[in-house]
């Protein structure tokens, strides 16, 4: 089977590795062109949390950079007729752009399967892709990535990816399953299910109790959970998103949801912060809210269920990744003077646009004309401005 992983971040690179472990071969597309050349030469490798050593890889896989990257792979001759699948694994901010720029690696039949977070995502691909073509799921796994290609995480017991079709029919089912057997023969355990909706809902609920509020308060989903106010909140966003649900013919039971599921989700990721989280306390980038907490409350809005504490908490992470840049940090003073944190500027990526001297409040960065360097790094407060600004991604801030 030709697999396309369009989007591959952690969880891309993940499926990537089992797939091509079970014997398919894979297509990866990064969006930078340095993260494909670390991918093609160390290969992809996966360690479970707690263990040293890998215990899958590293694999070698093709890699692909950016649209341009899309429409070379599209012109070998293996593409010639498309795709059999392509995997869209990008953040829900980024459903939009992929799919339009996977267009040259579809033919008729290639299926297009969505195993993104939450809700949206399918509304979006529609779009560019006829509905009998796309499968969409969920993953039961949890997964991060230390640099391209070296991943780290822990498999769910039970099933860890479910794959379902918009449509019914023959055909989906045939393609479905078969997805779902190049998953498992590679040791991701997968299942082609006529009930696919309940399983994503079941997965969104598991966001919606922790992803967004750990982001809100700096905890790990282990630390939060905890906390009795953190639960309570948890609580009522669940009891709001079953009720939605409901109104849409998803029958959820909050009791065993709450003792059974969540638990399970949190044994194995409750150590680690989830991903939005991490979108908002350390990349500082745009989440995926409107795709999890956000999404219940536009289709509560919509089925007539209100759902106060889930806008609410929309609004909340809407107003924080509004304003990363104004946002408070401690001052170096308040170590005694001494440098707390590691500026490095990556001379080899940057672009000397010039936005970390303008939005640094510390005056770390100069220009030599050529590029930037951080002549002043014992001054920074750990702001994070110049890492959400820099296009390149080329400046990295360590304690
Ligand atoms: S984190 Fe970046 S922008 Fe903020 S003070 Fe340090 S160097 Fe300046
Ligand atoms: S923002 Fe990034 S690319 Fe621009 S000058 Fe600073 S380090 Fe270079």
């Amino acid at each position: 089977m030709r697999i396309v992983i369009a989007g591959a971040g952690a969880m891309g690179q993940m499926l990537g590795l089992f797939l091509q472990k079970g014997g398919s071969d894979v297509f990866l597309v990064v969006r930078r062109a340095e993260v494909k050349d670390k991918i093609e030469k160390t290969g992809l490798s996966f360690t479970k949390y707690g263990e040293d050593k890998p215990s899958e890889g590293p694999l070698n896989v093709k890699v692909y950079a950016g649209e341009e990257g899309i429409r070379s792979l599209a012109s070998e001759k293996e593409m010639s007729r498309g795709a059999d699948v392509v995997f869209v694994m990008t953040k829900g901010t980024d459903t939009e752009r992929i799919a339009g720029e996977i267009k040259p690696l579809l033919g008729r039949d290639t299926a297009v399967v969505s195993l993104q977070n939450g809700l949206g995502n399918v509304d979006i691909i529609r779009k560019y892709v006829s509905e009998d073509n796309i499968f969409y799921g969920c993953m039961n796994l949890s997964c991060t990535v230390s640099e391209p290609g070296v991943l780290s995480g822990s498999l769910f017991d039970g099933v860890n990816v479910y794959i379902g079709s918009c449509t019914r029919g023959r055909r989906q089912e045939k393609t479905g399953r078969s997805i779902a057997e190049a998953l498992s023969k590679g040791g991701l355990s997968a299942e082609y299910t006529d009930d696919i909706d309940r399983e994503v809902w079941l997965k969104l609920l598991v966001n919606i109790a922790v992803n967004a509020t750990c982001g809100l308060v700096r905890l790990r989903g282990g630390e939060a959970g905890t906390d009795p106010d953190f639960i309570s909140v948890s609580v009522d966003m669940v009891k709001e998103a079953i009720a939605v649900a409901a109104k849409m013919g998803v029958n959820i039971d909050f009791g065993s949801f709450m003792s059974e599921t969540l638990p399970r989700a949190s044994k194995t990721s409750g150590a680690h912060y989830p991903s939005m989280a991490q979108d908002m306390m350390m990349r500082r980038v745009r989440t995926e809210i409107d795709f999890i907490n956000g999404a219940v409350a536009r289709l509560g809005e919509k089925m007539g269920v209100p759902t106060p504490v889930n806008s609410t908490v929309a609004r909340l992470v809407r107003a924080y990744q509004n304003n990363y840049l104004k946002q408070y940090y401690p001052k170096a003073s308040s170590s005694g003077g001494k440098p707390v944190f590691d500026v490095t500027v990556e001379p080899k990526y940057c672009k000397n646009c010039l936005y970390c001297v303008k939005y640094c409040p510390a005056k770390v960065f100069e220009s030599t004309g050529r590029v930037v360097e951080a002549m002043n790094p014992s001054s920074c407060v750990g702001c994070m401005n110049c890492v959400a600004v820099c296009p390149e991604g080329a400046i990295t801030i360590s304690k």
